[in-house]
């Protein structure tokens, strides 16, 4: 006999008051779910996720006292391959975000085509309140904690806001070391000593400069001369900031946790970059002036790219924004009114999915590179980023045409098709 079965697209364990980004993520899910013919019966999967681990991470400080520490690593989908995804230490990283973070792994890894399905991790904390030996032993034991979950075939981290090359050098140790094994494939963004790739520490603002100079081309904006403002400037947001620089364009104005700064005539990237490096931030950059956070957001510009925190660009700023061409370097940094409001004021957004995908690319480069211990030159590896990025581009600007939809729609239509397609061949287990 038939039963009626309910199911409920809110996990029990988040809050419904408080869903935050996981929200946006469900919102856009459903605004796909019309162009996912037969397999929109499958769309369930992806409005949960597989798996969600959250961890304590208990840790002796260096003045003796004992510390504890939130962890998560949530697993959202792994129907096209392992998860794969960063681990961001932050004071404000919450369960719903992490889910939000695995969810977008899932839907940019299938949006390239890479053989990867979708996760997160992040910690609550803010790590400049604590030392480098402090900070080795809480990644250490958060790694043991996950650890059983995680491996070169089932969920590879990498390094996300606030974690570096260094902190994928201690989880692979701690996971080599709890494994009896030298298992360089279970995190990408290691140090090139131990089986990292070259060019990856830039590659998500290569991704994001060549995904953003082919929708200039298609706009008929030219990048020699054209006006970009970039919020974020750390590895995303300074290299493709550099990488527009270098190619002729103006960059105008700099935000970051420090402060904003403008110059109408253009900033010295390569000075700014040194003065970032020296002084810890934008503020107080030479041949600058600062501007107010809000202002930011009102300058007129060919090109902005959020390359900082989810949810940037949202109801209070859309309307004021005046650019020709959004990239999205950070993840989520658009909300889905916002999305509304730019999108029938003709602003072309390049999606986070689409446009920072440059990273998990070379990291799939990276694995491919571990696992034949086989190391591919620079040149060879930026060449064959520069042709992924172009051929997803190509493809997403193709679906969006066919469907009349935004660039984002149709890089989900595209991703979450793929999703379900492999969802659906294998079959539920049992
Ligand atoms: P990062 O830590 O190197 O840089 C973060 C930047 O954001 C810094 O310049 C910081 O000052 C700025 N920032 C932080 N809070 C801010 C605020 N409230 N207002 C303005 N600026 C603020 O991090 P990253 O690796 O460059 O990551 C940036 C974004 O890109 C994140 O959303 C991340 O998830 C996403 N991303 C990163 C990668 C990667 O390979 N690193 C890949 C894909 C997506």
């Amino acid at each position: 006999m038939s039963q009626q079965h309910t199911t409920h697209a809110l996990p029990s364990y988040l809050n419904p008051d408080d869903v935050g980004p996981w929200g946006i993520y469900l919102e856009q899910v459903e605004r796909v779910t019309p162009y996912l013919g037969h397999l929109a019966k499958w769309v369930e999967t992806l409005k949960r996720p597989k798996r969600v681990l959250v961890v304590d991470v208990p840790v002796e400080l260096d003045d003796g006292t004992i510390a504890h520490f939130e962890g998560y690593r949530v697993q959202h989908n792994v129907s096209r391959g392992p998860g794969k995804g960063g681990v961001r230490y932050h004071q404000d990283v919450t369960l719903s975000e992490v889910m939000a973070l695995a969810a977008w792994m899932s839907v940019k890894a299938a949006a390239v085509d890479l053989p990867f399905g979708g996760a997160k991790g992040g910690i609550r904390i803010d790590p400049r309140n604590y030392s480098t030996a402090e900070l080795e032993r809480i990644t250490r034991r958060y790694t043991s904690e996950i650890g059983i979950i995680i491996g070169p075939h089932k969920d590879i981290p990498a390094p996300d806001v606030n974690t570096n090359a260094q902190t994928m050098a201690w989880m692979m140790d701690t996971y080599s070391m709890n494994n009896g094994t030298t298992a360089t494939g279970v995190v990408t963004g290691k140090p090139i000593s131990l089986g990292g790739s070259l060019g990856r520490v830039e590659a998500t603002g290569r991704g994001v400069y060549v995904v953003g100079c082919a929708a200039a081309r298609d706009n008929g904006l030219d990048i020699e001369g054209a006006r970009v403002c970039v919020q974020g400037f750390g590895n995303v947001g300074g290299t493709a900031a550099r990488l527009f620089y270098e190619a002729g364009a103006k960059v105008i104005a700099v935000q970051d946790h420090t402060g904003t700064i403008h110059n109408a005539n253009g900033l010295d990237v390569l000075r700014l970059l040194k003065h970032v490096e020296e002084t810890g931030g934008v503020a107080g950059a030479p041949e600058s002036e600062p501007l107010k956070a809000d202002e930011f957001w009102g300058l007129e510009t060919d090109i902005l790219i959020p390359a900082a925190l989810e949810g940037q660009i949202n109801v209070k700023n859309a309307d004021q924004i005046r650019a020709r061409i959004i990239i999205e370097g950070a993840n989520g940094p658009t909300t889905p009114e916002a999305d509304d409001i730019l999108t029938s004021k003709g602003t072309l957004i390049v999606p986070d999915v689409l446009a920072n995908a440059g990273g998990v690319t070379v990291s799939y480069f990276e694995w491919v590179q571990d696992f034949s211990s086989f190391f591919w030159t620079e040149d060879e590896i930026n060449e064959r980023l520069e042709r992924m990025m172009h051929r997803a581009y190509a493809s997403v600007a193709g679906v969006a045409a066919q469907h009349k939809v935004s660039l984002r729609t149709a890089a989900f239509i595209a991703a979450c098709s793929r999703i379900l397609q492999a969802r659906e061949v294998r079959g539920l287990y049992p």
